[in-house]
């Protein structure tokens, strides 16, 4: 979602004549869109401004913003810390950054907007156009969460839950595939939870779908309390919609799943996985998984380790517990650090294993890739296959933008590399 909300605060900034440079020496205003999920991100911002500053010692400072989730939970704490930084926005607020940029042109300093203004940021959005002219395209639907899972700052830096209209959402589809878009991802924090005047993803899912030379679609990331009848059953009639999902499980163990107030049973998430694997059976799951949640047993640990094993996640994000300010979680005592970071080698072991045995798997497959840009060795393109993951292949035909067949040779744990088939009517696909 930051990818998105980078875009299009550049969107919003050329219209007052700002445009990007990958120089940063060049840049006489620096925006440095922040994520909050993890503690890295927020030292990463100490970093990074540190890094600025001697980059223009004995320069003109550029003016210097700080957007996105970290500006939104410690606003004020980075203002008064670093006073490198003349303003920070909120995920809600960036619709606002011409007049901010504007005002600091005119040396106010220390601005601070932080309010949750989703109606009126989106309200601004809709009238730019989105000029993001990737293959592969982001599109942000809905934004926030009123879940409150225990170990989550979601809803805090970014409100309440909001489904934007599928009026809306339609004419952006439309300008990213007039821009060139074959796939759009859509996005939301908890995406399936989309529901605007009674349309759900479904229905979102149906309208997209009919837009001519829109390919695929994906939508990330869902909860599995909101995994509905009529969403199951989409990924059966929708052929373009691809069978990737990504569904957090994060624990393996109803009781941390409860402790973190999940709200699901390990029983439940199981029953989805079994519903859509019934409503279309070569769909692969991945998942994020939180290891070392205050209070998790080792019999809590082993049965994340079985949930990994039984459905075999083609691919997981994991990692430690990290406490973050302002959440339930944050004063729970933690488990002990030495043991976590065990669990978390040997789950990542695991977790790596089943992603290799599955990439191999695949080698003498084919697989139906879409490629999205040319590399700049030896006439490579890189494309992403229906299950979302990255290929490589040689061609001297410009394959940009283009869905070819191509049949797997080799495998690393990152990459898949292939050659195109001749007869790119030929079965064997990988499923
Ligand atoms: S459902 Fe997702 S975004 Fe919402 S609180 Fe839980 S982890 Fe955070």
């Amino acid at each position: 979602m930051n990818e998105y909300d980078s875009n299009r605060i550049l969107d919003l900034t050329k219209k007052i004549n700002y445009i990007s440079t990958k120089k940063i020496e060049e840049a006489n205003c620096y925006i440095l869109n922040t994520c909050h999920i993890r503690e890295k991100a927020t030292d990463k911002v100490y970093h990074d401004i540190g890094r600025l500053k001697k980059e223009f010692r004995n320069k003109t400072k550029p003016i210097v913003l700080v957007a996105g989730c970290v500006a939104q939970a410690e606003g004020e704490v980075i203002l008064k810390k670093e006073k490198y930084i003349d303003a920070v926005i909120g995920p809600q607020s960036y619709h606002q950054i011409n007049q901010t940029i504007r005002k600091l042109e005119r040396r106010e300093k220390f601005i601070n907007l932080t309010n949750f203004d989703v109606i009126e940021k989106f309200d601004s959005l809709n009238s730019i156009k989105n000029t993001d002219n990737k293959i592969s395209a982001f599109l942000t639907i809905q934004e926030g969460c009123d879940k409150f899972c225990k170990f989550c700052v979601v809803p805090y830096t970014r409100g309440a839950e909001y489904s934007r209209s599928l009026k809306e959402i339609v004419v952006e589809a439309k300008q990213l595939v007039d821009n060139g878009a074959k796939e759009i991802t859509l996005l939301g924090q908890n995406v399936n939870a989309f529901n605007h005047d009674k349309k759900k993803l479904s229905d979102l899912i149906n309208e997209i779908s009919e837009i001519n030379n829109l390919e695929r679609i994906r939508y990330s990331t869902s909860h599995p309390l909101d995994f509905s009848k009529d969403l199951v059953k989409v990924h059966k009639s929708n052929k373009k919609l691809m069978p990737l999902i990504h569904l957090p499980v994060q624990s393996g163990s109803n009781q941390v799943l409860k402790a973190m107030n999940r709200n699901h049973t390990i029983e439940k998430y199981l029953d989805i996985v079994r519903e859509l694997k019934e409503a279309r059976s070569d769909l692969k799951f991945s998942s994020d998984f939180i290891i070392g949640y205050p209070g998790e047993t080792d019999d809590d640990f082993q049965k994340t380790i079985s949930i990994m094993n039984e459905i075999k996640f083609i691919n997981s994000f994991s990692f430690l517990f990290s406490a973050r300010p302002g959440t339930p979680a944050f004063n729970l005592k933690k488990t002990n650090q030495k043991i976590a970071k065990e669990r978390l080698i040997i789950f990542q072991k695991i977790a790596e294993k089943i992603k290799i045995d599955y990439r191999k798997s695949l080698i003498n497959k084919n697989s139906k890739v879409l490629f999205e840009n040319k590399m700049k060795i030896n006439n490579r393109y890189f494309g992403r296959d229906e299950f979302f993951n990255s290929v490589i292949v040689e061609s001297d035909e410009n394959l940009q933008g283009k869905i070819k067949s191509v049949e797997i040779l080799n495998v690393n744990q990152n990459t898949l590399f292939g050659k195109l088939i001749s007869n790119q009517n030929h079965e064997n696909y990988a499923a």
